[in-house]
């Protein structure tokens, strides 16, 4: 099996979305199917991983990349440091690395009493479908032609129809270049899967030429929400307040 999939291994609190504050231990997983305007992530694969030397010490060593078992052991080890809410698998988009996520969870669930997290960009169903059985929560954002320059709503919509059944909400990163047409478009989307999906705006951290919303934008549509869906929230970053991690 191919080693060369984690790029960094740390212990943290989400910074965002429904679980936000919980303890958390990401797996970062290399390479996107996506080019998102707003990406501050670096996601390339390289020969090295960077693991954090305690949970929390946010110091780091690097690794030759990584095998299962070896994943397998950093992260109960972290577990053990810091009692952990969920394990999060996340990336760029890690159902690129849909078998590796699915050894490292079956192992874990066996050795650890921790819940799995998937933060995805809700584009590969097919992938989904073959870790499903391991995924407890699905953060799933939708991203906006106006970000991608693609038109991903009915791939979004076959990924809800997959994903409905866990522990499901959805993220909706609102800039001052999000347009009226395509956030109703996707509450639309949404809406037709389940009302009940948590849906959170989250207001963009401006990045190069992508520019916060005003206030006043995240609220109305806010409120345009709230006439389709039943719980929509609006939640910034955290850990941009914090400090990096
Ligand atoms: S899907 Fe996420 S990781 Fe991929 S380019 Fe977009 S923001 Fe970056």
């Amino acid at each position: 099996m191919k080693t060369n999939y984690v790029i960094e291994i740390f212990s943290s609190a989400q910074g965002e979305g429904k679980y936000i504050g919980c303890r958390q231990v990401f797996v970062r997983l290399a390479g996107c199917n996506l080019n998102c305007a707003y990406c501050d992530t670096n996601f390339s694969r390289a020969d090295f991983c960077n693991v954090e030397t305690a949970a929390g010490s946010m110091e780091f060593t690097q690794i030759k990349n990584p095998t299962v078992n070896e994943v397998v052991g950093i992260v109960k080890n972290f577990c053990v440091q810091a009692p952990t809410h969920s394990i999060s698998f996340t990336g760029g988009e890690p159902l690129l690395s849909w078998q590796f996520i699915f050894d490292v969870a079956s192992k874990l669930k066996k050795v650890c009493d921790v819940k799995i997290f998937l933060e995805t960009n809700g584009t590969l169903t097919d992938e989904l479908k073959k870790v499903l059985s391991v995924i407890d929560i699905i953060s799933m954002d939708i991203k906006f032609p106006s970000v991608t320059g693609l038109n991903l709503f009915a791939r979004h919509e076959e990924f809800l129809q997959t994903a409905r059944g866990k522990d499901l909400y959805v993220k909706a990163v609102i800039s001052a270049e999000t347009s009226l047409e395509e956030f109703l478009q996707a509450v639309e989307l949404v809406a037709k899967i389940s009302p009940e999906i948590l849906f959170i705006l989250q207001p963009v951290t401006p990045i190069s030429t992508v520019k916060a919303a005003s206030p006043q934008k995240i609220l109305y549509f806010q409120s345009l929400a709230l006439k389709n869906l039943h719980d929509v929230r609006i939640i910034p970053q955290t850990h941009k307040l914090i400090g990096n991690w």
